[in-house]
């Protein structure tokens, strides 16, 4: 039977199954257990099944909410950081997304311009189209409603949907409501910037926060460290990554990085160098646009620490 991947700890998974002749009330929840050594073709990863997946489970004579998980199907795309333990393999974040939302804020706390432009490099680099929302605007003084300004002409120019929102106002709410209806999305963010409440604003009916639950072994895990989905009343999915600041990517070369920035991209064989890697090669398209200001100083300065980082082996 299949079943889709609500909740992963890397030793035990909850899984959803819908079958109407025999659940009527709707999907059954199982606990689940991988079955021997699961081989997902090609990829190296900690955890072999994620959140996000759809899986094919077995059901145990002896046991009516606890199953096996015998397969994982194709995926359509997933996100992936770097295995803590070990930096050359990769541990699934979740899978099979519609699009990810990054929750920012441009006061209490300021997001760092450099922190959303990773969040949207991993983003095109795992082809996971991304919406970014600027929370708090009941907070914002004319200085951060320009930059807010300034920030929504250069992502969108770059194709990412922007929107400024305030749960103290109720501005930008019915936005983010009709973004995440009918859709699995990723939602990211620092702590502290609004996502449980924009949340609990949007569906009122749902509580995004979970509560602490025990691992089997009873050594009382806690889920927060784990990302979960859960279903929206109205239709939909969000995957909570609590505790995931950031999804560093593993395998991402230096003159791979231009392509995920949008906008470099679109001029990338405008370069006299075929290799170039638009620091200081002549006849370089990207540098010329950004003295011509249609690529943002900005945007290119982050273009430059994220490839530092990716030589420094930091990221
Ligand atoms: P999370 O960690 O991202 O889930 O953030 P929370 O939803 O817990 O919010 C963190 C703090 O920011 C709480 O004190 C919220 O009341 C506050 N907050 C959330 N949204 C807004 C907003 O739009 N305006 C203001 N002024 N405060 C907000
Ligand atoms: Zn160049």
């Amino acid at each position: 039977m299949k079943a889709l991947v609500y909740k992963s700890t890397g030793s035990w998974y909850v899984v959803k199954a819908t079958d109407l002749a025999r659940w009527p009330e709707g999907p059954k929840t199982f606990k689940a257990r991988i079955k021997g050594v699961l081989k997902i073709g090609g990829i190296t990863s900690t955890n072999p099944v994620a959140v996000g997946d759809w899986v094919e489970i077995e059901e145990e004579h002896d046991s009516d909410d606890t199953v096996m998980i015998a397969a994982v199907y194709d995926r359509n795309n997933y996100v992936a950081r770097q295995s803590p333990g070990n930096k050359n393999q990769h541990h699934i974040i979740s899978s099979n997304l519609d699009q990810s939302m990054l929750i920012c804020t441009l006061k209490d706390p300021k997001t760092s311009q450099g922190f959303i432009d990773r969040f949207l490099v991993s983003c095109e680099a795992f082809h996971v189209p991304a919406i970014i929302v600027f929370n708090k605007a009941d907070i914002y003084k004319q200085k951060q409603l320009d930059a807010y300004a300034e920030w929504k002409n250069t992502y969108e120019a770059c194709g990412y949907k922007v929107l400024l929102a305030s749960v103290q106002q109720g501005l930008g709410m019915v936005e983010v409501r009709e973004l995440l209806i009918n859709k699995t999305t990723m939602l990211s963010g620092h702590s502290g910037v609004g996502k449980s409440s924009i949340i609990n604003h949007v569906f009122p009916s749902f509580t995004l926060r979970t509560t602490e639950v025990s691992d089997w072994s009873g050594k009382g895990m806690h889920t927060t460290t784990f990302a979960e989905m859960f279903d929206l009343p109205s239709g939909g999915r969000i995957i909570d990554t609590p505790g995931l600041r950031e999804f560093g990517l593993t395998n991402i070369e230096k003159n791979e990085l231009s392509h995920y920035y949008p906008e470099m991209r679109a001029l990338i064989n405008d370069c006299q160098f075929n290799n170039c890697m638009h620091i200081n090669e002549p006849g370089c398209a990207v540098k010329a646009a950004v003295a011509a200001g249609s690529i943002h100083s900005d945007r290119y300065y982050s273009y430059l620490n994220i490839l530092e980082s990716i030589q420094k082996k930091t990221w």
